[in-house]
């Protein structure tokens, strides 16, 4: 029988190597809705390639093909075995919420939504019996090595370091836009990419494995790994350590994500040679030259509203710096200010959640208006 999918953020960088996936697999696979934002036009084309039922865009009245939905009702739809959560930002959180009150399965690549609401969306999951399989290449490995996460002692995740690992602090104060979006080894949309390059994305990743593994931080680590192909690891109480590798493509993690437990040959495109790789390097983080990383876990470990706070300060500065408003090192200064303004709120709704990230969006902005 048919896999009964659908992507919300199928315009995105994860959502078209989806869409590749299930074109390999295209017996296997059912599409019920693709969602974009803005780029209409390429929905459109997806629409006519895949045929959905139902489809979603910021602008409703251009869609042509599929019966227009609101990304909740699309997530509430039951004839869907799994969403793939793949939109970007804050906009993935309520509809994941929905789905899981549906007891439908999410393969989640969005970050904000474990980030923001890690302590409301993991024990819903567990209540309605809702699998959430991670997208992103760390936490797909370490759901590939954990047997019993009761036996772990230690999740080691990876870090490629990005475009600046070997490049001087002066170097990074005076990086450009286009330095800071070429990304070495993974191609990703222009958000994630400037994150890759402060290491606040790893960050980001070691409080959603906190979420999804129920790992305390004292037993999560980072270790620099610029090859990219050991993609995390875990190790045991008994010291046996247990890695996931591959080619560095989102392909292999995406697949796995939605056809989970099942493997396919899928789109596999190039045998795998130790031979060939030939050298595997590892090094400690440079927590001085990277500090979003040392701010992500205080964050993660203090909890409440502060990873909501460090993450929507962030992405907001990210945007600033996208547009040329500030340089790369003020991405994190500003983060560093919003925190120091704010004042840590604890067992917070969904709606506080939201009013938090709205209201430190503004202050965040606000700030900007010094660098004119
Ligand atoms: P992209 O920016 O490439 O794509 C984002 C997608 O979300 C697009 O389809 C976009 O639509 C849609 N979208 C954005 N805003 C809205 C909105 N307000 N309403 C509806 N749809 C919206 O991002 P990525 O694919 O790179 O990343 C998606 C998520 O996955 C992020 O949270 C990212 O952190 C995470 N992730 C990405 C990885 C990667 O390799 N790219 C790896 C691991 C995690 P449109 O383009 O039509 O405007
Ligand atoms: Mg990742």
């Amino acid at each position: 029988m048919k896999r009964k999918i659908s992507i919300l953020g199928s315009t995105g960088s994860i959502g078209r190597q989806a869409l590749e996936v299930i074109e390999k697999l295209s017996d296997s696979f059912e599409i019920i809705a693709l969602t974009a934002g803005n780029n209409t036009a390429l929905l459109n084309e997806q629409i006519r390639k895949f045929k959905p039922k139902y489809a979603f865009a910021n602008n409703i009245n251009e869609i042509e093909g599929a019966k227009p939905a609101l990304l909740d009702e699309i997530c509430a739809n039951k004839e869907n075995d799994i969403i793939l959560v793949a939109v970007s930002g804050k906009v993935g959180l309520k509809p994941t919420i929905t789905a899981i009150n549906n007891g439908i399965d999410i393969a989640l690549a969005n970050k904000e939504t474990l980030v923001m609401a890690g302590d409301i969306v993991m024990p819903l999951a567990k209540k309605n019996n809702v699998n959430i399989i991670p997208v992103d290449s760390e936490h797909c490995a370490i759901h590939q090595c954990i047997k019993d996460i009761s036996q772990v002692d230690k999740l080691i995740i990876t870090a490629s370091g990005g475009p600046f690992l070997h490049k001087s602090i002066d170097d990074m104060k005076n990086a450009t836009v286009e330095e800071t979006l070429h990304h070495p080894r993974w191609n990703m949309g222009k958000k994630i990419t400037v994150d890759s390059a402060t290491l606040m994305n790893k960050g980001l990743e070691v409080i959603e494995a906190h979420h999804l593994f129920n790992m305390s931080y004292d037993k999560i680590q980072v270790v620099v790994h610029p090859q990219s192909i050991v993609h995390s690891a875990i190790e045991y109480i008994d010291g046996s350590v247990i890695a996931q590798l591959g080619l560095p493509s989102m392909h292999i993690p995406i697949q796995y994500a939605i056809t989970y437990p099942e493997r396919f040959e899928g789109i596999k495109s190039k045998t795998f040679s130790f031979s060939e790789i030939a050298r595997l390097d590892f090094e400690e983080p440079d927590w001085e030259k990277f500090k979003a990383l040392k701010i992500a876990y205080s964050c993660g470990r203090y909890g409440g509203s502060l990873p909501i706070c460090m993450n929507a300060a962030n992405e907001e500065a990210v945007f600033a710096f996208l547009q040329g408003k500030i340089k790369l090192f003020d991405i994190i200064d500003t983060v560093v200010k919003m925190l120091d303004e704010h004042t840590p709120v604890y067992n917070l709704t969904l709606d506080e959640i939201f009013e938090i990230d709205k209201e430190v969006r503004m202050k965040t902005r606000e700030s900007f208006l010094q660098y004119k």
